[in-house]
């Protein structure tokens, strides 16, 4: 395949030749008899963006749930009618938030009155709570002991489930999903891979994913973060990556037992990802890793919150940052009204993180946050929440330092992958120079996406197209 008159992101216009799945070369080059061309027009070819963070399977669960959070359902009477669904068996509903019920966390009872005749199950908007009603209690129930994330109450449960997605899944004896749709959705804002952050990726999922790249089902290259249980499961069709390790900051963890988490998994030869979305929790990660000590690679995801001083620590452990820039449109205005003033300026610090020399990378958090990458490079250039407020102006990134977040190589964030001859050929094509494209950083934009030398979108409208190299071909 060729793409002609591509402009090369960060050098000029030319052509590039793709041979199976890796970049063969670059320069002007004539197309060869019956050899596919897509036609760029001058718009810039970037390296296929990554996401360094997503949950793949949660984000497939999600097409087939009820929405129950912001912009739709804002208070009780929304949330009421968009649990109405016709039908009959579970409700799964998701990105529910307390605001819509002026601050209370609904137990069961409250939940059979908007829903009394089916099991619900309601998914707070950070993903680690659910609220269930009484049917689904007692359906969950009658299958499996109740865990020790289920909280009581005097008389019984309050059905206020934390931290128990794997005892909710064996209850249900759900199978992971199918990522055909997802996958084709990240296709459309060119994205060729994907690192799964989900905590309890663990060998059963990793068939799962190696299973869906072998039928052509999960177009993007997979990175799996997880459990120490992944490593028995290597195979080909993913790579290896990080060991999860999530927080929380009301009920963190034994710092001992901590410590040999953190040991087993660099005994693994595996960097650790630790989720840290408040000030308490990235303390006791830089406590934690200042006394097992740390290893390249090892990350901190989010990094909601963070003090000149804690980002110090964090350069001087060399670790590394994933960030979610699009939070700051799409939660900023909560944070603004939640988040205690004096914190207001450690909120998603970008500026801080590059000039420390902490190496970052860009990660939807998907389904919890937008898929769109390019909404993320928005935010984190403009510092814009949805009503117009900014946060922390000076933390905002150049459209190309903002590029870069998804331009990292996943197995090693301090690298950029470049497009030379020999690197894979994942591509995002825009439709337009970078030139034009830096003032919108749009996913209106992406004209094309190739993974693996594959051609797996191309907006319909307008160029590029591919077609046979017939009429130019050398005779
Ligand atoms: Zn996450």
């Amino acid at each position: 395949m060729l793409i002609r008159d591509a402009e090369i992101f960060g050098g000029k216009r030319c052509d590039v030749r793709i041979e199976g799945a890796r970049i063969a070369e670059i320069g002007e080059l004539r197309a060869r008899p019956r050899e596919s061309v897509i036609e760029a027009f001058g718009g810039a070819l970037l390296s296929g963006l990554h996401d360094h963070h997503i949950h793949l399977a949660a984000l497939a669960a999600q097409n087939s749930s009820v929405q129950c959070g912001s912009p739709q359902v804002t208070n009780a009477d929304a949330l009421a009618r968009a649990l109405q669904v016709p039908g009959t068996g579970w409700l799964r509903a998701i990105g529910f938030h307390e605001s819509v019920l002026d601050d209370a966390l609904p137990d069961a009872a409250i939940l059979d009155r908007i829903v009394p005749d089916r099991p619900l199950r309601l998914q707070h908007r950070t993903g680690r709570m659910w609220l269930l009603n009484s049917r689904a209690l007692e359906e969950l129930l009658a299958i499996a002991a109740p865990p020790p994330g289920l909280e009581r109450s005097g008389s019984g449960f309050t059905g206020r489930l934390f931290d128990e997605d794997a005892w909710l899944q064996r209850a249900l004896g759900s199978l992971p999903p199918d990522f055909r749709e997802v996958s084709a959705e990240l296709t459309r804002f060119g994205v060729t891979g994907v690192t799964d952050m989900s905590p309890r990726n663990d060998p059963v999922i990793a068939r799962h994913f190696a299973q869906q790249r072998a039928e052509g089902t999960l177009l993007q290259s997979p990175v799996l973060a997880g459990g120490l249980t992944l490593v028995e499961a290597e195979q080909a069709g993913w790579h290896l990556g990080p060991l999860k390790m999530h927080l929380h900051e009301a009920a963190l963890p034994d710092f001992e037992e901590a410590l040999g988490f953190i040991a087993a998994g660099h005994a693994q030869r595996r960097a650790v990802a630790v989720h840290c979305v408040t000030e308490v929790e990235l303390v006791f990660t830089l406590a934690l890793l200042e006394c097992a000590g740390s290893m390249p690679g090892d990350r901190i995801e989010h990094v909601s919150v963070a003090s000149p001083e804690l980002v110090k620590r964090m350069a001087a452990l060399g670790l590394q940052a994933c960030v979610q820039p699009h939070f700051i449109a799409e939660r900023g205005d909560r944070y603004l009204a939640d988040v205690e003033p004096r914190l207001h300026p450690d909120l998603y610090r970008l500026r801080t993180l590059r000039e420390a020399g902490i190496p970052m990378a860009g990660g939807s958090d998907a389904p919890y946050g937008s898929a769109d990458p390019w909404q993320a490079m928005a935010a984190a250039v403009s510092r814009c929440t949805l009503s117009g407020s900014h946060i922390g102006p000076d933390e905002a990134l150049t459209p190309e330092e903002a590029l870069a977040l998804y331009l990292a190589d996943p197995l090693d964030l301090s690298r950029v992958r470049r497009i030379s001859a020999g690197e894979p050929a994942d591509f995002c094509l825009l439709g337009l120079p970078w030139s034009e494209a830096r003032s919108r950083l749009s996913c209106a934009d992406v004209a094309a996406t190739i993974c693996a030398g594959r051609l797996v979108y191309q907006r319909v409208d307008q160029t590029p197209f591919e077609r046979l190299a017939r009429a130019d071909a050398a005779p």
